[in-house]
């Protein structure tokens, strides 16, 4: 209101004084100066002077979300655990009767895009809680004491949300806590101490009584930052763990995504939750996506299967790019991926789902594997099998070419790091060792020795297939994609000595 009356009086009155001949520059300087002023407070407050003191529309109050339990895909135990820690905002009497001390925290911890903020709000949803949500960062600022003070806004906003809705409880939810609950070491701003000192204050002075009920849920994926003060018990003492999905979870979380999508007979989500170990739920939600999108594009009826193929490309390599190789670098790339994808596939039958030689990301071609299984533990003939995958590339350029080029870096560096997991496991010829007590040097030259009985493997191996080579070479340079059935036809013709990779 008073906005609008100052809208009107303000050029009326320039119009005025210049009627009568004034000169209005001074005063519009000085009024430029004032509105300066006013919007440096306005941000750094988060009150509006011109609204005569009035708060502004709240930072953090999020529309409210449908988000159920049975909308996230898995993380049954992670769901279980929260729904768990729900139970105690709304069997109160219960709580009350055994004298159990509220839980105030509940921090969530895992990978980005894990379903974190997903939990929380479903959390909401499930307790019919008012729910309100920041980032860590929201709260760091070159001014001292507006993090403090935002913390406290949150705390407000909340309780006024869930008195306007008439619900008891309210959910306060912090994503990147460990911005600003990293580890009080003396040498932190005093701002970051101060908000964090906030917060616990705020934490503290929860009681089971008040009403409305608030819990705060948390998200990090770096616990270890976390101050020992946050994670005390009464404070965020409940941890859960959202870990990255498994295969069935994947599968779970891919059919989700699509159920509002048109999908053609062929799209299997079980081979495609197959293909994407390692992807979180967001990366799998961009999938579908993507998918939709390639389907889209071409006007096709249906989402197909190649649209999912493509879509998994995206996602993991990273979009095209117009980079134009010359023939001889293209030639040189094939090799390469196909000195891969011959020792994939030779380890692992099955394991080739693609070669291609359109350039993505970073590389100018790659390989897709096919995991069979989720793995999470290695044997040592396992490591040693995918550190020759990862020097096909290389041993395939030096027998076509005489030496190798910096492709072959990446590759280098994961057969390093696994040859190294192989030392420290346990697994190497010096035995159980602690890195610590022994020299760089004996490491390095085990690692070394692994590297080259592995280089030597490799080359006997790919030495038997100069057909499959040849053959996969044409169809590749020819149609940039050579298909994991095609690929594998020209290999059966190939049959080398079965006692090659022994
Ligand atoms: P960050 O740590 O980066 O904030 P986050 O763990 O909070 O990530 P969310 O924001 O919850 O991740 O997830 C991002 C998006 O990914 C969701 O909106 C959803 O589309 C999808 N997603 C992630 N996990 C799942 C899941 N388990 N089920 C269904 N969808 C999921």
């Amino acid at each position: 209101m008073v906005k609008e009356i100052l809208y009107g009086i303000v050029p009326s009155v320039i119009l005025f004084l210049l009627f009568l001949n004034v000169n209005v520059g001074p005063f519009l300087v000085f009024a430029a100066v004032l509105v300066g002023i006013y919007f440096l407070l306005s941000r750094q407050s988060g009150t509006g002077l011109g609204t005569g003191g009035r708060r502004k529309r709240s930072q953090h109050v999020v529309p409210k979300s449908n988000v159920q339990f049975a909308d996230i895909g898995g993380q049954e135990r992670a769901k279980r655990e929260l729904m768990e820690a729900l139970d105690f905002l709304i069997r109160k009497d219960q709580i009350a009767h055994y004298g159990i001390r509220p839980i105030k925290g509940v921090l969530l911890t895992g990978p980005p895009g894990t379903g974190k903020t997903l939990m929380a709000k479903a959390a909401a949803n499930y307790t019919n809680s008012a729910f309100v949500a920041a980032s860590g960062s929201q709260f760091v600022e070159m001014y001292v004491g507006v993090g403090a003070q935002r913390v406290r806004e949150l705390f407000r906003e909340v309780k006024q949300l869930a008195e306007k809705n008439g619900q008891d409880s309210g959910i306060i939810f912090i994503d990147e806590i460990d911005v600003i609950g990293g580890k009080r070491d003396g040498q932190q701003q005093r701002e970051y101490d101060q908000t964090l000192n906030q917060l616990l204050t705020e934490m503290d002075g929860i009681v089971a009584e008040e009403k409305p009920r608030i819990l705060l849920i948390a998200a990090t994926n770096r616990k270890d930052m976390l101050d020992p003060a946050l994670l005390r018990p009464g404070r965020f003492d409940r941890h859960i763990v959202v870990d990255l999905p498994d295969k069935q979870a994947r599968e779970q979380i891919l059919r989700i995504h699509t159920a509002n999508k048109p999908l053609a007979d062929e799209v299997e989500l079980e081979k495609i939750a197959q293909e994407t170990f390692g992807f979180s739920g967001a990366q799998l939600e961009s999938v579908v996506n993507e998918a939709a999108i390639y389907a889209m594009r071409e006007q096709a009826q249906r989402i197909e299967k190649r649209h999912f193929a493509m879509a998994v490309d995206k996602v993991m390599m990273g979009e095209q790019t117009d980079r134009e190789a010359s023939d001889e670098e293209k030639r040189r790339v094939a090799i390469h991926e196909l000195g891969h994808a011959i020792v994939s596939e030779f380890i692992r039958p099955g394991s080739v789902s693609q070669v291609t030689l359109t350039p993505r990301g970073q590389a100018l071609g790659y390989v897709r594997q096919n995991p069979l299984e989720d793995r999470y533990l290695y044997t040592k003939e396992a490591l040693e099998e995918q550190i020759m995958v990862c020097l096909g590339g290389a041993v395939a350029e030096e027998i076509y070419y005489g030496g190798r080029s910096t492709g072959s870096k990446n590759d280098f560096e994961q057969a390093l790091a696994m040859a190294h997991e192989i030392v420290q496991s346990g697994m190497s010829r010096l035995g159980i060792v602690h890195l610590s007590y022994i020299a760089k040097s004996q490491v390095h030259e085990e690692v070394n020795r692994i590297i080259e009985e592995l280089l030597d493997r490799t080359r006997r191996l790919l030495r038997q297939f100069d057909s499959v080579f040849t053959g996969s070479l044409q169809i590749l340079l020819e149609q940039e994609v050579l298909s994991g059935d095609v690929f594998r036809r020209l290999l059966e013709q190939a049959e080398p000595a079965a006692e090659l990779i022994g």
